[in-house]
């Protein structure tokens, strides 16, 4: 639906990040007035790109890979219109190098839901039979407490060679303390549905270009306000809402139709909320990107991103005049200087990509040191649900109980599932969700609607 702003009142979205961009956009589609706040210079909070002034060239903060089977992702692009600025495979398939050995293989999940393909040797990961794979399904049981490498075989050369890999991409977490229940979503979601739902789909030029400005530009055409420089101190509260948006250089008073959703990490609600428990334990993820003398193509073979096998790089992406590398749960090189960590990523590159080792090309290393909360069982227990005690107050965020991990898909997902709470709140009861219907704990949210 496409609607000039109509409806009474004003939805105050605060923090740009996907799970506020994703709710601005399906509100402003569905005739709501919002306003959309960031404390910083720019949109798009985790996911964004910027120049860097020493490379010379435009970087994402860290590599983001989506697959064709994160819905709320794909309908948020489809939404903003920036399905073309993706490199988008046909082919559902995952490369991976083990720069040990040498070996090469490439995981190519079959059509149908029915994993036949790991019947067939040459699709199967090397040294592995078929009914190793079917250990997985462990997973699917899991209890709240148990982990990854607790359920599965953490010495078999399958877990060594895929579920470890996936699972620590995915969850940016140890496998010893990963939740093997969050493990098994994303499988569910993914391979468990086949290839249409692998299918890669790479930002081209770079995160702002293909999750962040169609959808500023969307806003502005649908009329919303954007406030960027805008940091939220502290919510004023009166009989039983939120009354007030007090920000570090003015104060907004609600009207009664208005509602708030609040979009910004989960350390920064925890302190304008009152009495909010989020997760307080954060993994790092380490990127470094050298500016490297390949031509666009790379070099022969080269895939547009691969998984990195028995190193420290964990995966490896390709874009324009940038490779970079990938290393999830980096708390054992976080605190390693920048050169040493350049020398250290060049060198499994460099045996990834059969590239020469001398010289070391430029590089630029960026340490998010608190990029998602740490996916293990006891953070779980930890993780809000949308609705607040406060009717016109709701929350949105990677970290809100989503049934995923700390993804643009959980993100995007809160963030649709916020828009769809403020715009059933608004009169609209009997109104389908505005975004794809959620099918994880965020719909057990909504029901226990107060
Ligand atoms: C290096 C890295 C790599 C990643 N790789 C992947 C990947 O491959 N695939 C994947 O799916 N996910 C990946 N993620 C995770 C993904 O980026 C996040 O889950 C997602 O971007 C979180 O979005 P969000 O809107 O919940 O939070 P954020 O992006 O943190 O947005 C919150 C916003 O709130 C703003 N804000 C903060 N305080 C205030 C305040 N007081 N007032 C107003 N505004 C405020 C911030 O400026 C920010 O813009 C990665 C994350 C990182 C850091």
């Amino acid at each position: 639906m496409i609607a000039a702003a109509s409806l009474p009142g004003r939805v105050h979205v605060v923090g740009a990040g996907l799970a506020g961009l994703a709710a601005s956009v399906a509100l402003a589609d569905h005739g709501h007035a919002v306003t959309l706040y960031d404390s910083g210079p720019q949109a798009g909070g985790r996911c964004r790109s910027f120049v860097d002034p020493e490379l010379g060239v435009r970087i994402d903060n860290g590599n983001h890979l989506l697959l064709s089977g994160n819905q709320a992702a794909s309908a948020y692009i489809g939404r903003i219109g920036a399905l073309d600025t993706f490199e988008r495979p046909t082919e559902a398939a995952i490369p991976f190098i083990d720069i040990r050995t040498g070996e090469r293989w490439t995981v190519r999940p079959g059509k149908g839901r029915v994993p036949w393909w790991v019947l067939r040797a040459a699709r199967r990961v090397p040294g592995t039979r078929a009914r190793d794979y079917i250990e997985v399904l462990r997973l699917r049981r899991a209890a709240p407490a148990d982990t990854v490498a607790g359920l599965l075989a953490p010495d078999s050369v399958l877990f060594h060679r895929l579920w470890q890999p996936l699972a620590v991409a995915a969850l940016n977490t140890a496998v010893e303390e990963a939740s093997a229940r969050l493990f098994w979503r994303v499988l569910v979601e993914t391979i468990g549905r086949g290839a249409a739902s692998c299918r890669p789909m790479l930002a081209r030029d770079g995160l702002s270009e293909s999750l962040v400005d169609p959808a500023l530009s969307l806003l502005s055409r649908r009329g919303a306000e954007i406030r960027l420089g805008s940091r939220l101190r502290a919510l004023g509260f009166a009989d039983g809402r939120v009354s007030e948006l007090l920000f570090e250089h003015n104060a907004l008073r609600l009207r009664h139709e208005d509602s708030v959703v609040l979009a910004v990490p989960a350390a920064i609600a925890a302190r304008i909320v009152p009495g909010l428990t989020v997760p307080d334990d954060y993994a790092p993820i380490v990127n470094a990107h050298f500016r490297c003398p390949l031509n666009s193509s790379g070099p022969p073979g080269a895939p547009l991103f691969a998984g990195i096998i028995g190193g420290t790089a964990e995966w490896v992406f390709r874009k324009r005049e940038v490779v970079s590398v990938t290393v999830s749960a980096a708390d054992r090189i976080v605190g390693c200087p920048a050169d040493d960590l350049r020398e250290l990523l060049w060198r499994d590159l460099t045996l990834a990509l059969a590239l020469p080792a001398a010289p070391t090309p430029p590089a630029r290393i960026v340490k998010e040191r608190r990029a998602t909360f740490r996916a293990t069982p006891a953070q779980e227990t930890r993780r809000p649900a949308a609705a607040t005690a406060w009717p016109n107050l709701h929350l949105a965020g990677d970290y809100v109980d989503t049934g995923l991990p700390a993804t643009i898909e959980g993100a995007i997902r809160s963030g649709f599932a916020a828009a769809t709470r403020v715009h059933q709140r608004r009169g609209r009861a009997s109104a389908a969700n505005i975004g794809p219907a959620p099918r994880t704990p965020t719909e057990d949210c909504q029901r226990a609607l107060p």
